[in-house]
């Protein structure tokens, strides 16, 4: 049977669909538009375009953006004193610090200053370990779309073995909590893994999340898994060999189109909940 394509694209437009209601409402209540800040430090021409990305897709749904570049120069101390800054600044209502930073800076600092409640892009260690516990906390924005994206299409979580195959900070290691915490069983793997492709066969959920190429292949994986490839890699290609892997899967996101465009939708939905939020205040 042909596998189902799991479409980030259309997925994503329906959500910004409801999220500009959600910020017409806000308004409308008399609220001021969420603000999401973005703080972009160099001019690292990929990450400008990324935080060029974030600031359009506010515009699309109706909501501010405030876009603050730092001189490559920049030091640990004034990165948190831009920080401080917004996050005492009661109309910023969501903090985006885009990665990576100038080598001179200490990133994990810089992250762990952002308040829990502007933490839209869900990077901070408190977040990550209030995710792990199951408490409330905005998820890391890739593998939030990840789940969103499992759950339009009602695939079942619970009591399935997911594999997750890389575990960075902001995907392979929050993907695993996000799916421990929806009762799979998580295997997470990375470079030191040995026999990749024997443990990537168990999997009825394979999250492939290594930043290499095409490297999943279709013959590593159990007939009828879901595959969600996060990768982007130049050339437009994911981190699984697509045409491979396609006849073994039974859902199957394409890259691109498939979890990108809901990386920057969920960082849209946690800034807007964040405006809600105050305005329940
Ligand atoms: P990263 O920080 O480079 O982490 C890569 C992970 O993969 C590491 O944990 C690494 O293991 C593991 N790995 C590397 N080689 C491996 C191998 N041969 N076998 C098994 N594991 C291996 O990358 P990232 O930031 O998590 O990104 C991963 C991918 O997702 C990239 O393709 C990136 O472009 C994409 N991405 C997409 C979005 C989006 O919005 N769609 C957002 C973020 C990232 P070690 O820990 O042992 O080094």
């Amino acid at each position: 049977m042909e596998p189902v394509i799991l479409d980030g694209r259309k997925t994503s437009a329906s959500i910004r669909t409801d999220l500009k209601n959600r910020v017409a409402k806000l308004i409308a209540d008399g609220r001021p538009a969420p603000v999401l800040a973005t703080i972009l430090v160099g001019d690292d021409p990929a990450s400008a375009t990324y935080v060029r990305m974030k600031g359009k897709a506010c515009d699309d749904v109706g909501m501010g953006s405030e876009r603050i570049a730092l001189p490559a120069s920049t030091t640990t101390a004034d990165l948190l004193r831009v920080i401080d800054d917004l996050n005492a600044n009661p109309s910023i209502n969501g903090i985006l610090l885009q990665h990576p930073v100038p080598g001179q800076i200490d990133e994990r600092m810089a992250f762990d200053r952002i308040l829990p409640g502007k933490d839209v892009d869900g990077v901070t260690s408190a977040g990550f370990g209030q995710i792990s516990m199951g408490m409330e906390a905005y998820p890391s924005c890739t593998p939030a779309g990840i789940i969103r994206l499992l759950d339009e299409y009602h695939i079942p979580l619970s009591g399935k073995h997911a594999v997750v195959v890389g575990r960075s900070p902001i995907l392979g290691k929050p993907m695993a909590m996000l799916l421990l915490g929806r009762d799979c069983t998580v295997t997470i793997c990375h470079s030191r893994t040995q026999n990749l492709p024997a443990v990537v066969r168990t999997a009825d959920i394979v999250v492939a999340a290594c930043g290499k190429p095409n490297f999943i292949q279709g013959d590593w994986l159990k007939e009828g898994v879901v595959l969600i490839d996060a990768g982007y890699n130049p050339g437009n290609v994911g981190d699984a060999h697509y045409d491979s892997c396609y006849p073994r899967s039974a859902y199957i996101t394409p890259v691109p189109g498939g979890v990108g465009p809901m990386t920057i939708t969920m960082l849209l939905l946690h800034t807007v909940v964040s405006a809600e939020r105050r305005a329940q205040k």
